[in-house]
């Protein structure tokens, strides 16, 4: 089997409500690049990239990639790069992407996905089954609340759980008080049994404003606390001194980074993504390396579509380490069954069927490649001139 050709479309998906968090207080969420990659056996695959220009590695380590600078390495690179290869092989198929572009793991995940959803429809499987096996079928959700005033945060937050949600993830870093006071008000509203965790995004202004913050919101019980600061040796300074968990994000990316986490002793868990280490087979070796370390971590993400939430949650399925609630989105098109607030951030989605969301957990998508069907009218309705 070959790769005879890609297609990339541009798309906005309508926002529920506008989501921020410290380092991206203005733009959208969900204009994302999708990718569409053709054999010559008649199977097609999907991809995407949802790449943030604000979105990189510490001190410019990784650079932000936007949906203009991916369409870009696409058309003008890595498409041309993988054509004639054989879509199953993914060992070459990285290899050449490499060779061909230095970075841009947002663009190579793209075609990765798309490629591991050939693969699976190809030998009739699961994505996770080429992943090393299902290991679980569900990820518990931990829903996302964006940077907003408190009373918002917390009426939203009762909602979610009212509709099933078991954890929040809170967005903070921009204001020390509002980040312990919206703490100790969603645990007064919403009881003992709710798990929360906060995400400063390196939003804190260094290690002790982090340290005092963290200490403060332990008071309220939370579950860890997650890249308050930038850096790892910042980051690492910060777990001395607290008590739960530190989880690095920002700062993990690629193998590299869990050594460096692991050497430095800065994080207990990180949050492993699909597309930060450039798709899902960077991601397992990623996921692989921080298990033999003794790290565990949650399945994050960039608030993808169906297409890319159902590769996060292929990803989730098979590797052990991802334990933790994750912000896992509940992909639901406009109209179909599901949640109105929990794990939900959009108004409609790419995908033709709504993921299943039972007991505060999405469950894993069954059925061949990415177990996923897309609406191209969808595309062309979300489509970006
Ligand atoms: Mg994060």
């Amino acid at each position: 089997m070959k790769i005879t050709n890609c297609e990339v479309y541009e798309v906005a998906l309508p926002n529920r409500r506008h989501h921020t968090w410290a380092s991206k207080m203005v733009a959208p969420i969900g204009n994302h690049l999708i990718v569409r990659m053709d054999t010559d056996e008649g199977i097609s695959g999907w991809g995407e990239a949802p790449a943030g220009i604000t979105w990189g590695g510490a001190f410019g380590r990784y650079s932000g990639e936007s949906p203009r600078t991916v369409r870009v390495v696409l058309e003008n690179h890595l498409i041309d790069a993988v054509k004639g290869l054989d879509p199953r092989a993914m060992a070459t198929l990285h290899d050449t992407m490499d060779r061909a572009v230095k970075g841009n793991p947002y663009a190579k995940a793209a075609i990765d996905m798309a490629a591991y959803d050939i693969a699976g429809k190809a030998a009739n499987v699961p994505v996770h089954t080429l992943l090393g096996g299902q290991f679980r079928d569900r990820i518990e959700v931990a829903h996302s609340l964006g940077i907003m005033p408190i009373e918002k945060c917390v009426d939203e937050a009762a909602q979610a759980v009212e509709e099933g949600a078991k954890t929040l993830k809170c967005k903070t870093g921009l204001d020390s008080e509002r980040d312990v006071e919206v703490v100790h008000e969603l645990r007064k509203r919403l009881g003992d049994d709710v798990k929360i965790r906060v995400d400063g995004n390196e939003g804190y202004a260094d290690v002790w404003e982090a340290i005092r913050v963290t200490r403060r919101q332990e008071q309220y019980d939370i579950l860890l606390c997650e890249q308050p600061v930038m850096g790892t040796a910042p980051l690492a300074r910060v777990a001395e001194r607290i008590d739960c968990p530190v989880m690095a994000d920002e700062s993990a990316w690629t193998v590299h980074d869990i050594l460096e986490l692991v050497e430095h002793n800065a994080a207990a868990c990180f949050s492993c993504y699909v597309t930060k280490p450039g798709g899902l087979y960077r991601a397992v070796q990623q996921a692989d390396i921080a298990h033999a370390l003794g790290m565990f971590s949650d399945i994050g993400g960039s608030i993808e579509s169906g297409i890319g939430c159902a590769a996060n949650l292929h990803l989730g399925a098979a590797i052990p380490i991802a334990t933790l609630p994750s912000v896992c989105p509940v992909a639901k098109p406009e109209g179909a069954e599901g949640p109105d607030i929990a794990g939900i951030y959009y108004l409609d989605d790419l995908v033709t069927e709504p993921f299943r969301f039972e007991d505060g957990c999405v469950l894993v998508p069954e059925g061949p490649g990415l177990g996923i069907d897309v609406d191209e009218e969808k595309l062309r309705k979300y489509a970006v001139a």
